[in-house]
């Protein structure tokens, strides 16, 4: 994560600032995958302790903006969840299902304790529809299912 140089800026400071301008820049899902008809992101957060976070799920059209990076369930924790690398694998490869885990390396009070490491763990699956099937699986004429 790059640190701030501490310019000053007119957008919101902290995480949401950092997540407005890098959506702000970021292109539409149809500039950079033509193909994806519709991104599923889907986030469950792994508590230790109440309160717990609720389940995140996130649809993306081809007009929305490629940007997949979601900040941390507690308020006061600087950590985003950046799942645009693993994502962008998956649309480049055609991959229609992935999953996996991302434990947030922000700082947030813990205990009365502030700037310390959070660690919540976060779960993600992420299901993605093409417009065309990519692999070239070669349909013999007739071979459809009758009904
Ligand atoms: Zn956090």
């Amino acid at each position: 994560m790059r640190l701030s140089r501490g310019k000053k800026k007119t957008a919101k400071p902290g995480k949401d600032g950092e997540l407005e301008r890098s959506r702000a820049i970021a292109p539409t899902l149809e500039a950079v995958y033509p193909n994806a008809r519709l991104v599923r992101v889907q986030l469950d957060f792994i508590c230790e302790s109440l309160p717990h976070h609720a389940q995140q799920a996130f649809l993306l059209h081809p007009p929305a903006k490629a940007h997949f990076a979601y900040p941390c369930p507690f308020g006061d924790c600087t950590g985003i969840y950046n799942l645009q690398e693993s994502i962008a694998r998956m649309l480049t490869a055609a991959v229609t299902n992935d999953a996996g885990s991302l434990t947030c390396t922000g700082l947030r009070a813990r205990q009365g304790v502030p700037g310390q490491p959070c660690e919540q763990v976060m779960n993600y699956t992420v299901a993605v529809q093409y417009a065309q099937p990519v692999t070239s699986t070669r349909r013999v004429a007739g071979a459809v299912a009758s009904r």
